[in-house]
């Protein structure tokens, strides 16, 4: 099911955005409003609503999702000191767009737990 989202505008261009990375698969962009020094969002170009909805089909898509963000990480040179990926799912995750993406997050010391 391929449907618009917040992320499909970003994607086509219809909304802008500070692209970071784009191939075939996957685009990422700054995210507008940073929690922290580098605030990436890595989006799959094939609308998963959720990480949860994620089926078999979806198994290389996903390996290959995380092996872009380490790409990304490393080219964003938060490699080195440490960085996090956060994938919030549903609402009390704290979801707020319905398009599988990965906040890649870096710059400074993060705190855990999150809030
Ligand atoms: P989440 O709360 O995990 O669904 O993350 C959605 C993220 O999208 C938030 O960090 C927002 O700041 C970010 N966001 C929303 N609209 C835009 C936009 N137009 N350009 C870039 N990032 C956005």
């Amino acid at each position: 099911m391929s449907s618009e989202t917040l992320f499909t505008k970003i994607i086509s261009g219809e909304i802008p955005s500070e692209k970071v990375y784009e191939d075939d698969e996957f685009y990422a962009f700054q995210d507008i409003n940073p929690a922290a020094p580098v605030h990436v969002l890595l989006v799959p170009k094939k609308v998963i609503p959720a990480i949860a909805d994620a089926t078999a089909e979806d198994e290389g898509l996903l390996g290959r999702f995380i092996l872009t963000a380490n790409k990304i990480a490393k080219e964003l040179g938060i490699a080195e000191a440490g960085f996090r990926y956060v994938i919030n799912n549903g609402e009390q995750g704290g979801q707020t767009v319905a398009h599988l993406h990965l906040h890649i997050l870096g710059g400074r010391s993060l705190e855990w737990p999150p809030g």
